[in-house]
């Protein structure tokens, strides 16, 4: 049977034309579930991306409403929708992109208590710029086997790293990378502030690597791929495991 409606098939004709789009990716991009925490500068073009590059199902975790200072770089929102919760907007108008996608939402921010809402995800993606959140997320990832894709953008600065959780020999994490920073105070965009550009560069980056990861068409495991995103300089550094890792159980 068709994974895809004929409606759809039109919808996505320019990109199923490429030959990373075969019958068996179809599948498998028809089935994959991907959690989008943080639906913000990061968390819109991801969202608006995957939807346009034929993923069907999504979960938006986020509790906050649309203000005025968000609209620099949360595109799926202009001024019509102030005041109105940020996962309900997305939910429409991901909708009016493909009518047949499934998107479900939950409208608190993610904590420990409703984590769990998340298992059901192939990819978990941390779009927040809530150090608290992201080792939460790290954390439930790595004890679930989910696979955790982290991302951020500040100034004009971003990075991205997918971790397989699913592979076990292989521990590395986002401690791994940022051991020191647990009680660190970090920067917020709302202080020193976020390009817009930036911001879509890193959702576009880590819409990408989503693909790549799930349709195996590149090895994106434990590279962070980090860009100054105004000089345009993309670079992928190669993690490595931290030896005294304390989520490294293996
Ligand atoms: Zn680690």
């Amino acid at each position: 049977m068709y994974n895809y409606s004929e409606k759809e098939y039109e919808i996505f004709s320019r990109l199923f034309i490429l030959n990373e789009y075969s019958e068996e990716n179809l599948k498998i991009l028809s089935k994959i579930k991907i959690g989008i925490v943080g639906i913000g500068g990061i968390g819109c073009p991801l969202s608006q991306y995957l939807v346009s590059s034929g993923v069907k199902k999504l979960l938006l975790v986020d509790g906050d409403i649309i203000e005025k200072s968000n609209l620099n770089r949360q595109i799926l929102f202009n001024l019509n929708d102030i005041g109105q919760k940020k996962v309900d907007v997305a939910k429409h108008k991901l909708k009016l992109i493909n009518t047949e996608c499934k998107i479900d939402i939950i409208d608190v921010n993610v904590s420990s208590s409703n984590l769990n809402s998340l298992n059901d995800c192939n990819i978990i993606v941390d779009a927040t710029d809530d150090w608290f959140t992201s080792k939460l997320l790290n954390e439930y990832c790595i004890k679930n086997s989910i696979n955790f894709l982290y991302s951020s953008a500040l100034r004009h600065d971003l990075q991205i790293i997918l971790f397989n959780n699913k592979n076990k020999d292989n521990h590395i994490c986002l401690n791994c990378i940022f051991p020191n920073r647990n009680d660190v105070d970090l920067p917020r965009c709302s202080v020193v502030g976020i390009s817009g550009i930036s911001a879509g560069l890193a959702g576009l980056v880590a819409a990408q690597k989503i693909i790549n990861f799930s349709l195996n068409l590149r090895d994106e495991t434990n590279i962070m791929t980090i860009s100054d995103g105004k000089n345009l300089n993309f670079d992928n550094i190669i993690i490595k495991s931290k030896d005294d890792c304390y989520l490294n159980s293996t």
